[in-house]
């Protein structure tokens, strides 16, 4: 007998079918069904308890399925509040974490802004967040500097189909020039400042949010207030894996 992944709980399982006349399509490409959606709800419901509002953030970590970008072991605490190793020494950021910076920086912007708003994203990791913020934006780019991760993040993907999501494998101290500017910034890895390129890629009144310190950190979120100004607010402490320069 193969053994039940926890995140089924107690659901009853119909045995699989035997083959038809026509290949049978599976609704849910990810092949876990029920169960795994109650879990994501289970989630989701906890995000608004601890006060995450936005409900095209709450509705778009609803349909990600987060059990998808972890190691298989550990796809029975994907929807935790955790953050969890992902490979490479790197992380996949807790779900609070996730929603909060992407709430944050989205805040500004109506529903139909959303649909024609690029936003960029720093350090693509698992891609978790990336397929996240493809849900809420028109169009989103996320940029990875470990070819391997670049590489998984592709794979974990791949099942989702999101057109709209293109993934970069460079240093994102740069940013994406070929892509700028943006209408938001989300940096998910902690570096002593704000690269300069960043600041420069962000449309007049787009947001960023960024993890800042080394012992001690804290999210950063920045408004381009005009050509010339940005303004800065800093918000709750945090833990984010070090944001490095080059490629590797
Ligand atoms: N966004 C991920 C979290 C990834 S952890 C999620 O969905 O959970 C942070 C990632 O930032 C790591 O994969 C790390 O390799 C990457 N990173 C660190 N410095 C970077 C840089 N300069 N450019 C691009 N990615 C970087």
């Amino acid at each position: 007998m193969t053994r039940r992944p926890p995140w089924l709980g107690s659901l009853p399982v119909a045995a699989p079918r035997r083959a038809a006349a026509a290949p049978v399509r599976l609704v849910n490409p990810t092949g876990l069904g029920l169960a795994s959606e109650r879990a994501r709800a289970n989630m989701v419901d906890s995000l608004r308890r601890i006060g995450v509002r936005d409900p095209q953030v709450l509705e778009a970590m609803v349909q990600v399925p987060r059990h998808l970008f972890v190691e298989p072991a550990l796809a029975s605490r994907a929807y935790e509040d955790v953050a969890l190793p992902i490979g490479h020494g790197q992380t996949i950021s807790k779900p609070s974490t996730v929603a909060r910076m992407i709430e944050m920086v989205a805040a500004p912007l109506s529903p139909a802004a959303r649909a024609g708003a690029q936003v960029l994203e720093i350090g693509t990791g698992c891609g978790y967040q990336a397929a996240v913020l493809a849900r809420v934006f028109g169009q989103a780019v996320s940029v990875e500097r470990l070819r391997g991760l670049h590489e998984q993040a592709r794979g974990n993907l791949r099942a989702l189909r999101l057109s709209n999501l293109r993934l970069v494998f460079g240093d994102g101290n740069l940013g994406v020039p070929q892509a700028a500017p943006f209408d938001a910034i989300v940096v998910a890895a902690a570096g002593d400042a704000i690269p300069d390129a960043l600041l420069e890629q962000m449309k007049i009144g787009a947001r960023l949010i960024a993890p800042i310190g080394t012992t001690r950190q804290a999210l950063h979120l920045v408004e381009r207030v005009d050509r010339e100004q940005w303004q800065l607010t800093v918000l709750d402490a945090v833990r984010f894996v070090p944001l490095r320069s080059g490629t590797s």
